[in-house]
């Protein structure tokens, strides 16, 4: 990574107590007239952000190991988007694509049927968030094949609209108290290794048998031609970053192929370098029908997209899918600009040597401590499960005090994961070799210590 150009020091500086004077009166004035259901990770305020650091209004520089959820891959101020956003509002910032159409939004489709995977003729819908394009995905699906089951999975996390939340499988807190929910969703079982020992060895199952696990459920639950979609993260986020054994996602492709089923791979999370690949699809050799993007694609301005099968996108009538802002101008000139970064950058060889240096680290740790459970991940889409000493029980306590020690001393990690005991590594894609070795050392350490609490 030598081409990019830092703007801000790549440093961690800690200059306050948490938080600081600032970020306390921001606090203060935010418990007022913010709404209590959006609850914030640090408790910190923003002032700068750039390549690996966020700097608070109180001068402290963190280490973002978080990218705001695996959407700054290209830093949160990269200046050729910086550039690109400022030369598209300066000529204009709307005009509704459904009223006057413009070139960027073309451009955008043209870059992702270029990128996703699959040769065949393809089409791309654009919308603002994830959400709205894995509802928008079910919309085409049904239309197309004129069915209405959906299958979902165990751990599966995609948006929280009322139709995602039926989709999405943890209640707390993306569901609770917020029923009822859309009808005709199914949740099959889900290829999830280090918690699956059902040969009788003890080891884990298969990935062809955890997809035939996961076909006779939807066989004998809801009958192969009521199925409109099977819809699957490639590796689940919020869930746990659960990587599927080898051979699950090829198995259900095929198993959708055959039956006339539309094969939906939610890459909301694991598109645009994040995994080392353009999409986590790619590891495993699949060609989804239909693909959602949003995150990463845009350098943090809102973007969505729905891409695949010309056939299926087109079978909608004219006026059928759409909305006032999707493929806003400002937003498709971020995203070309951020994945023109991705292409010069070679973020994809820059994800998998993060791999590498993380995963050498942390499974050396894991040899030293005995509450890590697994270290899995692909690319810059990383994490470490945490479990009760020695055995396989999860372990949240444990992952929370990983999480705010290692804040306190100036780097930011998320966790996640059906039971909460999941490390997440997802840095900005930007940060330099220095920076992501002093964050792992301050993460070993905050291991290490909870460890000797543990
Ligand atoms: C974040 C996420 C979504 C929802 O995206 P929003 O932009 O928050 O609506 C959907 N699917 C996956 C896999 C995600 O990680």
């Amino acid at each position: 990574m030598t081409e990019y150009e830092y703007r801000l020091p790549q440093e961690r500086r800690i200059a306050t107590e948490f938080p600081g004077p600032k970020s306390a009166a921001l606090a203060q004035r935010r418990a007022k007239v913010v709404g209590a259901g959006v609850a914030s990770t640090l408790p910190l305020y923003v002032a700068d952000a750039d390549g690996g650091v966020i700097v608070d209004v109180d001068g402290n520089s963190l280490i973002d190991l978080g990218a705001g959820i695996a959407v700054t891959t290209v830093g949160a101020s990269n200046p050729a988007v910086v550039s690109a956003v400022q030369n598209q509002v300066a000529h204009f910032t709307h005009t509704c694509f459904m009223i006057a159409p413009y070139e960027g939004y073309i451009e955008v489709a043209e870059k992702l049927a270029e990128l996703t995977p699959g040769e065949h003729e393809k089409r791309s819908v654009l919308f603002n968030s994830g959400a709205e394009a894995v509802e928008n995905a079910v919309k085409i699906a049904r239309h197309a094949t004129g069915r209405d089951a959906v299958i979902v999975f165990d751990h599966a996390y995609h948006g929280r609209t009322n139709l995602t939340m039926a989709l999405t499988a943890k209640s707390m807190p993306y569901k609770h108290g917020f029923g009822p929910f859309a009808p005709e969703v199914y949740r099959a079982p889900m290829s999830y290794p280090f918690r699956e020992g059902l040969n009788a060895d003890g080891s884990a199952i298969t990935g062809a048998q955890a997809a035939a696990r996961a076909i006779s459920v939807i066989e004998k639950q809801v009958g192969a031609d009521s199925v409109a979609a099977v819809l699957i993260e490639p590796i689940q986020g919020e869930g746990g970053f659960i990587v599927p054994a080898e051979g699950f996602l090829p198995a259900l492709a095929e198993w959708a192929k055959s039956n006339g089923v539309v094969f939906i791979a939610d890459e909301v999370q694991s598109g645009f370098t994040r995994t080392g690949a353009w999409f986590a699809s790619e590891h495993d050799g699949i060609v989804p029908d239909l693909v959602t993007t949003a995150k990463g694609i845009a350098g943090g301005m809102p973007l969505a997209a729905v891409t695949g099968r010309a056939d299926l996108i087109d079978a909608v009538h004219p006026g059928g899918l759409g909305g006032t802002y999707g493929g806003n101008p400002v937003s498709c000139a971020a995203a070309l600009a951020s994945i023109e970064q991705m292409e010069t950058l070679d973020l994809n060889s820059r994800a998998r040597r993060i791999e590498e240096t993380v995963t050498a680290r942390l499974t050396a740790l894991s040899k030293e401590v005995d509450i890590i459970g697994e270290v899995r991940g692909r690319g810059a889409m990383l994490a470490v499960e945490l479990v009760v000493s020695g055995g396989r029980e999860p372990n949240p306590d444990a992952t929370k005090a990983i999480a705010a020690r290692a804040l306190k001393d100036g780097v930011v990690v998320l966790t996640c994961g059906t039971y909460g005991n999941v490390i997440r590594l997802l840095p900005p894609l930007v940060i330099s070799d220095a920076l992501l070795d002093e964050a792992l050392t301050v993460l070993e350490d905050s291991i290490r210590t909870v460890a000797q609490e543990n």
